[in-house]
C-alpha cells in the first residue's frame, strides 16, 4: 500500500481550492519533457474527472514530437504563441497548479506572467530546493518524477477508483521518462506498485515505451551515429566524456525539436564513464549552448551543473545552458571534468 504524501490538513486546503476555483491553469517547466506533460495531463484529468473542472494546461514553449501522441495533447496552450491569451487567463485565474519545476524561472517567459498572476499557487514538484510562493507545497526530490505524485495524490484523495486511461497513460509515461525508462532512480517498490494500478486501466505500456522511444526519424537515428562518432571526446582516464552538436550538424541532420533527447545518456554505455555532458547550440540564438548531464553512481552532475553550467537538477541527471560559444563551451567542459578528476576517479 501507499504512504499518504501529504498531512490531513494539506488535503483538506488542497480538495478545498480546488472546489472553489473557477478558473484552474495547470503549467510546467520549459522544454516540456514527458513527465513534464505526463503529471499536466494526469492532473488534468483528476480535477476533470473527480471535480468536474475545466483546467487549462499552459506550457512556455514547444515539446517534442514524440509527445505528441499523448491524450488530449492538442489541447495544451502554448505561451510562446499565445501570450495575450495566455496573459490574460492568468491575470483571471483562481488557482495555478506548478508542475515538475522549483522555481517560476524555470518556466522561461511565463515566469513574469505567474509572478504577477494574483492566482493561489500550488506546487507539486521532486527537484530539490522549492522556491515558489505556493498555498500547499508537493515537493518530494526523492520521488521518480512529478507523475508519481500525481499518482500518489489522486490515491490518497480517493480519486483513482474513477480515473481511466487518460489518467494512466500520461503518469505512466512521465514516470518512465524520468527514470530512462526504470533503468535509474526507479528502485523504489512503490512504483511497481504504482505500476501495476496502473495496468489494471488497460494501458499498454509497451507501446507508450514504443511511441517515446521508438519514433525516430531516420535523420535522428543518423545524427545519433554521426555524433557518437565524429563529435564525442571521451576522457578515458578521468572516466568522463563530451560531445558537441553545431547549428551545421543539427541542419545537416534536419534536426527538429527532441532530436537530442537521450543522446547524452549513450555515452554512459561505455564500460567505467562515470559522466556524460552534451553541448549543444541553440537553434536560434547566437551564443547560447544547451549543457546535459548524465552521471552514475554517487556522482553528483546536479552540483557540477551549478558550478560550471548555470543549472542543476538531479543527482545523476541534470541540465544548464552557457552564453558563449561552442568552443568556449567545450574549454568550460574540460575545466569542470578536470576540477572532479579526484572525484571521478
Ligand atoms: P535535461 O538534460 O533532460 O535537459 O535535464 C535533466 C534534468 O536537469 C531535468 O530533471 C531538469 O529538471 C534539470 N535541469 C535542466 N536544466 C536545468 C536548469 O537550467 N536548472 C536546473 N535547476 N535544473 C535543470
Ligand atoms: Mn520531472
Amino acid at each position: 500500500m501507499l504512504s499518504n504524501i501529504i498531512t490531513p490538513e494539506q488535503q483538506e486546503k488542497l480538495t478545498s481550492l480546488i472546489k472553489e476555483s473557477e478558473t484552474i491553469v495547470l503549467c510546467c517547466h520549459q522544454n516540456p519533457d514527458g513527465d513534464a506533460l505526463g503529471s499536466c495531463l494526469a492532473w488534468a484529468e483528476v480535477l476533470k474527472t473527480c471535480f468536474q473542472k475545466e483546467p487549462q494546461i499552459m506550457v512556455p514553449d514547444q515539446y517534442p514530437d514524440y509527445l505528441q501522441w499523448l491524450p488530449n495533447s492538442e489541447k495544451i496552450i502554448r505561451y510562446d504563441k499565445h501570450r495575450e491569451g495566455c496573459d490574460f487567463v492568468l491575470q483571471y485565474a483562481h488557482l495555478v497548479f506548478c508542475l515538475d519545476f522549483n522555481t517560476l524561472t524555470r518556466t522561461s517567459e511565463m515566469t513574469a506572467a505567474l509572478t504577477a498572476s494574483p492566482a493561489k499557487k500550488v506546487l507539486i514538484d521532486h527537484h530539490l530546493d522549492p522556491n515558489v510562493d505556493a498555498v500547499v507545497t508537493v515537493s518530494r526530490p526523492e520521488a521518480s518524477s512529478t507523475s508519481e505524485l500525481v499518482f500518489r495524490l489522486a490515491w490518497q484523495m480517493g480519486c483513482f477508483e474513477q480515473l481511466g486511461r487518460h489518467f494512466a497513460v500520461p503518469v505512466y509515461c512521465g514516470m518512465m521518462t524520468d527514470t530512462g525508462a526504470f533503468t535509474y532512480n526507479s528502485d523504489s517498490c512503490d512504483l511497481y506498485f504504482i505500476i501495476s494500478q496502473l495496468l489494471t486501466k488497460h494501458i499498454n505500456k509497451d507501446k507508450i515505451y514504443r511511441n517515446v522511444y521508438h519514433n525516430f526519424s531516420e535523420n535522428r537515428l543518423r545524427l545519433t551515429g554521426f555524433v557518437m562518432y565524429q563529435r564525442l571526446v571521451v576522457d578515458a582516464q578521468r572516466h568522463a566524456s563530451y560531445f558537441t552538436i553545431s547549428r551545421d550538424d543539427m541542419r545537416r541532420f534536419r534536426f527538429i525539436k527532441g532530436d537530442a533527447e537521450g543522446l547524452v545518456n549513450m555515452p554512459l554505455q561505455i564500460k567505467g564513464l562515470k559522466l556524460s555532458i552534451s553541448l549543444r547550440e541553440d537553434t536560434e540564438k547566437d551564443n547560447l549552448i544547451w549543457v546535459s548531464l548524465r552521471s552514475v553512481d554517487q556522482f553528483p552532475c546536479n552540483e557540477m551543473a551549478t558550478r560550471f553550467f548555470n543549472g542543476g537538477g538531479h543527482l545523476n541527471a541534470s541540465g544548464g545552458k552557457l552564453l558563449c560559444s561552442l568552443q568556449d563551451a567545450v574549454d568550460k567542459a574540460k575545466e569542470a571534468i578536470k576540477a572532479y578528476e579526484i572525484l571521478l576517479k
